[in-house]
Formats: structure tokens, C-alpha cells, sequence
């Protein structure tokens, strides 16, 4: 039976996730960005935790852990290489690794870039993964820590998996990602479509998280390099996906247009 899974909006832009197993009553939360907004679903679902799971080391993605795994007994999952930096772990994870949350096996994936050791967590019977700050919602994590080489190779395991997938990702960045999006792409139909109904969705405060990895294969540029459009407006007609890509993330970090032009038209 796939997993119940509950979007919990926390601090001003972060996502935490409740999955819950309706046959053994487990339940995990992937990130812990803030107490009380988690507390609280717990709560209204009557649900407790049993285990955490922590994606990377973030302040973000990692604040609430002491305190949910001392109210509930929960077991705490995370990067075995990235130990050091994040609270006591009581399973040490590694790319490969099975997690179990009830009946339901999760893989976890290593897709370091935004920082070395971050995790994802990929729920084949769900048809879902949690990326927190690798891939996003029409973008990806800044590089703080890894190459632009590591990141695509990150994407491209996220992009492999069905495309049916269900991403959650980390943060409400959308439309920020959504105005960057269409200075590449213009005349991609998909994403004209996708940036109607995430300005629509946010001007009645619905998030935009979680999204299908067929709409971010469609209109993410961060998963994009070998679009055409894309690489004619670079002028990188010749070059690899993987070097497309590091100049569409080096473009992102210099980006300061913050309003969305009519792309109606
Ligand atoms: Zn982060
Ligand atoms: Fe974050």
C-alpha cells in the first residue's frame, strides 16, 4: 500500500513531509525545518513519529531533530559520511542503502552538489522522492560545496527514475525559479502552462511542492540542457549537457529579475 504523504509548510519558504504507513501505524518525517507546525499535523492526524530522515545538514532541514526525536522516541536516518555534521544518528545511511518506514522500502540516493552528502529518498511504491534542495520545483540547490559536474550527475539520477515520480522538494522557490525559467526558455509551451498555474496557485497561498518529474523533465531548465531553444540563446550549440547545465546554474546565481513578465503573449 503506498504511503499517506502530508505537506507541512515550515519557517517562510521550507517543506517538511509526514509519510505515514496506514497498515503499522509508522510514521516518518523527511527534514525538520521548525517544531511546531509538525507537532501540530502530527497532532490533528493523531499520528506519532517513528523515525526522522534527514536529507543534508542545513540549519533549514535539520533545526527540529533534537527536539521531535526526544518528544516521540524517534529513530534519526542520515548520511553516514555527513555524521559529523548532523545531530546523533541512529542509522548511518549510504547511497544504496534501504530504508523502512512500515511495509514501505525507500532507497536512498546520494545527489551531493547544493552540499557534499545530501540524500534523497525514493519510495518506488509511492512513486515518490524527496529531494529537499537537489532537485526543486522548476530549479536546484545552489552549489555551495559541490562541482557543477556533480550536480548534473545528482539531476540525472532524479531524472532517471519514472517520470510518473511524485518530487517533493525542499522549499517554495517556484516562482523565482519560474521568472528565471522563462529567460531561457520563452517558447516552451509546457512551461508557459506550468508558470500559469504556479502564479495562480500561489496567489491562493497553495504550494507549488510537490510537482511530477515529468513536469520538471518538460520545463525545468536545470534538467533542460539539451533543449534546443535553451542552447541556441546560450550560444552553446556544440557543447555537453553537463557544461549547458553549468552555465544555466552560473546564469541562476547572477539572476536578479524578480518579476515575471507577461508571458502570456
Ligand atoms: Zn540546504
Ligand atoms: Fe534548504
Amino acid at each position: 500500500m503506498p504511503l499517506q504523504i502530508v505537506t507541512i509548510p515550515c519557517c517562510t519558504d521550507n517543506y517538511a513531509f509526514l509519510l505515514h504507513d496506514a497498515a503499522s501505524g509508522e510514521t516518518a518525517l523527511v527534514d525538520a525545518p521548525e517544531v511546531a507546525p509538525i507537532i501540530n499535523a502530527l497532532d490533528d492526524l493523531g499520528w506519532s513519529l517513528s523515525q526522522i530522515l534527514i536529507t543534508h545538514h542545513h540549519h533549514d532541514h535539520i533545526e527540529g531533530v533534537q527536539e521531535l526525536r526526544t518528544k516521540y522516541g524517534a529513530k534519526v536516518l542520515g548520511a553516514k559520511a555527513d555524521a559529523h555534521r548532523l545531530p546523533p544518528l541512529d542509522i548511518a545511511l549510504s547511497e544504496g542503502d534501504m530504508i523502512e518506514v512500515g511495509k514501505s522500502i525507500g532507497r536512498v540516493l546520494d545527489v551531493s552538489g547544493h552540499c557534499d552528502d545530501h540524500l534523497a529518498f525514493y519510495f518506488a511504491d509511492s512513486q515518490a522522492v524527496f529531494t529537499a534542495d537537489s532537485l526543486m520545483a522548476l530549479g536546484c540547490g545552489r552549489l555551495f560545496e559541490g562541482t557543477p559536474l556533480q550536480m548534473w550527475g545528482s539531476l540525472s539520477k532524479i531524472a532517471a527514475l519514472p517520470p510518473e515520480t511524485i518530487v517533493y522538494s525542499g522549499h517554495e522557490y517556484t516562482i523565482a525559479n519560474a521568472i528565471f525559467a522563462y529567460s531561457l526558455e520563452p517558447n516552451n509551451p509546457a512551461l508557459r502552462t506550468r508558470i500559469q498555474q504556479t502564479v495562480d496557485a500561489r496567489a491562493n497561498d497553495i504550494p507549488t511542492v510537490p510537482s511530477t518529474l515529468s513536469d520538471e523533465l518538460e520545463t525545468n531548465p536545470f534538467l533542460r540542457p539539451a533543449s534546443a531553444e535553451i542552447r541556441k540563446n546560450l550560444k552553446m550549440n556544440a557543447n555537453t549537457d553537463a557544461e549547458v547545465f553549468a552555465e544555466i546554474r552560473r546564469l541562476k546565481d547572477g539572476f536578479s529579475q524578480t518579476e515575471l513578465p507577461d508571458f502570456t503573449k
